[in-house]
């Protein structure tokens, strides 16, 4: 036997057991999504490198070293996208759907990353993706995080989820404020960590993310970003902040969530949960008003965030509180030759009149038993059954697989009645 070929390390299948709790997530977003006006848009998974190099940031951790980069035959530097937010600029842009408008677009699919794979940490992984562009102020902000809050509450999350807030306020004020930090950083050098050291230089505000317990006492003694707002963040911060309240929203403000990417600034916001070990983050965003002109288009503000869907389906798994829906309702089955033909009719013509239930027929012949443990097998509800006799007399058998009820036999004309009794 010739050797098989796995597939790649931290990019998974997703088979039928699991697709259906990952369909039930998508449909409740999709449906969340469309009760907000937001409309979808569908970007290619594979970009020019330079995309992602100018809007990510040359010295995070996913250009430095997550980013699946190969020449293409042209010679030309490709990367599979390692988020959306780049990409949906990039179109908008592109298509002239971003200055002087505005738009409420989302997106779902696949990113790719190359990281250590772990529990909540893929190599290909699928986000949810929305971006607004052309609002300003802390309304819409506060749209998207009611939005979100939302969908926990749709499936059943919210107990499980907290909602983390800062603003990185403008970019003088953050230069300003990096300064301070840089130096405050400088001062106590031997305590950072290679990473953060590396870092110092570069990307300083990233030090104030590490995890790292040794650094934990000399970054809460760090300067605070919020004294060195300036007076619009922070009066959007305070907006955003009242109109969370109104909402009911709870939050906790923290001085120290910079997020990794290089185009934030104002809001910025996580939700987490510490049912998922160190992989926490769940959904992620923020302002990113420089990066439409940063990527070659006309000044437009913008916000947007991106969950991960892997982390999400395993937090629903953990608690499994939804009753997913099976992938059979009604098993047809169809005992010798002469009922084969009819039994299909009959399947045709439910799928006609419940065009919403899952109808499977039997297919491969076989006695009674085997034919009813098939259906059982299939997750559903009722068989319903044609042999030779009941072909004769325009009958079906009715098998209730899950109910404790006595079979029935009811006539072609009745079925319809019968079937209608268990739609829920
Ligand atoms: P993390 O801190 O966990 O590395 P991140 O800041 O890199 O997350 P973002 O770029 O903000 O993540 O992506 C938004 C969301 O996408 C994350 O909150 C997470 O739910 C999900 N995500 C990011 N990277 C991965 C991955 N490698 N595997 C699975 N989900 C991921
Ligand atoms: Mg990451």
């Amino acid at each position: 036997m010739s050797k098989q070929i796995q597939a790649i390390r931290g990019m998974n299948d997703i088979l039928p057991e699991h697709s259906r709790r990952w369909q039930y997530l998508e449909g409740v977003i999709r449906q969340v999504v469309a009760s907000y006006g937001y409309e979808e848009i569908r970007m290619p998974v594979v970009e020019q490198t330079d995309l992602f190099k100018r809007s990510i940031g040359e010295v995070t951790d996913i250009v430095e070293k997550e980013m699946y980069t190969f020449e293409d035959r042209n010679g030309d530097s490709l990367t599979l996208r390692p988020e959306g937010t780049a990409s949906c600029v990039r179109a908008g842009n592109e298509h002239g759907l971003l200055y002087n408008q505005q738009q409420r677009l989302w997106y779902m699919g696949p990113m790719f990353r190359h990281e250590r794979p772990q529990k909540g940490r893929y190599r290909q992984f699928h986000q949810v993706g929305v971006e607004v562009f052309g609002l300003q102020g802390p309304d819409i902000d506060a749209e998207l995080i009611v939005m979100t809050a939302r969908l926990w509450r749709q499936l059943g999350l919210s107990e499980h989820l907290t909602l983390e807030l800062n603003s990185l306020a403008s970019n003088a004020a953050r230069a300003e404020y990096k300064s301070a930090l840089t130096e405050y950083l400088r001062g106590h050098y031997d305590v950072l960590d290679e990473d953060s050291q590396r870092r110092l230089e570069s990307n300083p505000l990233r030090i104030l993310d590490s995890k790292n317990p040794a650094m934990a006492e000399m970054l809460s003694q760090a300067p605070k970003l919020s004294e060195y707002w300036d007076d619009e963040s922070r009066e959007h911060f305070t907006g955003l902040c009242a109109r969370l309240d109104a909402a009911g929203i709870e939050y906790r403000h923290n001085e120290r969530l910079v997020r990794g990417l290089d185009y934030y600034n104002r809001t910025v916001f996580e939700w987490v949960t510490d049912s998922l070990g160190a992989q926490g983050t769940v959904c992620a965003g923020g302002r990113y008003d420089g990066l439409v002109e940063q990527l070659g288009g006309k000044g437009t503000p913008a916000v947007g965030f991106a969950m991960g869907l892997e982390r999400l389906v395993l937090m629903l798994e953990q608690l499994d509180n939804v009753e997913l829906p099976q992938a059979v309702d009604i098993y047809v089955s169809a005992m010798g030759d002469a009922a084969e033909l009819p039994a299909a009719k009959i399947a045709e013509r439910l799928r006609d009149d419940f065009p919403t239930l899952r109808v499977m027929q039997h297919c491969g012949g076989g006695n009674f038993k085997k034919q009813l443990k098939r259906a059982d097998k299939s997750g559903a509800e009722v068989a319903v059954i044609l042999g030779e006799e009941e072909v004769a007399n325009q009958m079906v058998s009715i098998k209730y697989l899950r109910a404790d009820k006595p079979q029935a036999s009811v006539s072609w004309e009745q079925l319809n009645q019968v079937i209608t009794t268990f739609i829920k």
